[in-house]
């Protein structure tokens, strides 16, 4: 799916069997853009990149499941080798660190096989209230624990959009039924640093249908 806000154009990518939505981001005077959860499909991904004629100057990942980072470090040897672009992989939180150690692990215990799924290393892990600045787009990090304890969320407050991986969506909340999750605290972090964004502010969730705080904040039963 494709959307254009302010001086950002996106595309929506439904990536690996449970179609999570990676996104891939950019401004549209520069081309200059990030890709956020690049789950798997990393040929997909780059066909899009290179529909777009898009230069992708960060990899960016909300938590460490594999269904949000699989494909990531197969699309950063890719764009390596076609382009020469030394692309940084950036995020989560360093508290979702044991995931990302066990990305290979973890897919093919759900039944994942793909030669493209690898483990995962960051250059760096994000912190909460870091802004990570690009030329033409401006990105806030902002830490949502409770689906994962390092899941973190990307707000670019000029063009009011928000990306919530697994955190916040259309009428419900992310899981948290895992030894590692905690429903409270991921309704209290939601509840304080998401839906005090403001009502406007659209995001897009890891799976399914994008929906703005507004509409959430008066009609989704887990925050209300
Ligand atoms: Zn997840």
């Amino acid at each position: 799916m494709f959307l254009e806000i302010v001086n950002l154009k996106i595309e929506i990518i439904p990536v690996t069997p449970i179609y999570q939505n990676c996104t891939l981001i950019w401004n549209k005077n520069n081309k200059q853009g990030v890709i956020t959860d690049p789950g798997g499909n990393v040929n997909v991904i780059l066909s899009l990149i290179q529909q777009h004629s898009v230069e992708i100057k960060a990899i960016l990942l909300t938590h460490g499941h594999f269904d949000h980072v699989g494909g990531a470090t197969t699309l950063q040897e890719e764009l390596k080798q076609l382009y020469n672009w030394s692309v940084p992989i950036l995020g989560p939180s360093k508290e979702d660190q044991f995931l990302l150690d066990k990305v290979v692990e973890i897919s093919e215990h759900f039944g994942f096989y793909s030669p493209e799924i690898k483990n995962v290393q960051p250059l760096r892990f994000l912190k909460n209230k870091e802004k990570l600045t690009f030329d033409g787009m401006c990105l806030d990090i902002i830490h949502i624990p409770g689906h994962t304890p390092g899941h973190i969320v990307f707000f670019e407050p000029s063009a009011h959009l928000l990306i919530t991986g697994d955190t916040l969506f259309k009428g419900t909340i992310g899981r948290s039924d895992w030894e590692y999750g905690n429903e409270p605290l991921l309704v209290k972090s939601i509840k304080e640093r998401l839906l005090t964004l403001g009502d406007d502010v659209y995001f897009i969730p890891g799976h399914g249908m994008g929906s703005t705080i507004g509409v959430e904040k008066k009609t989704n039963p887990l925050l209300i």
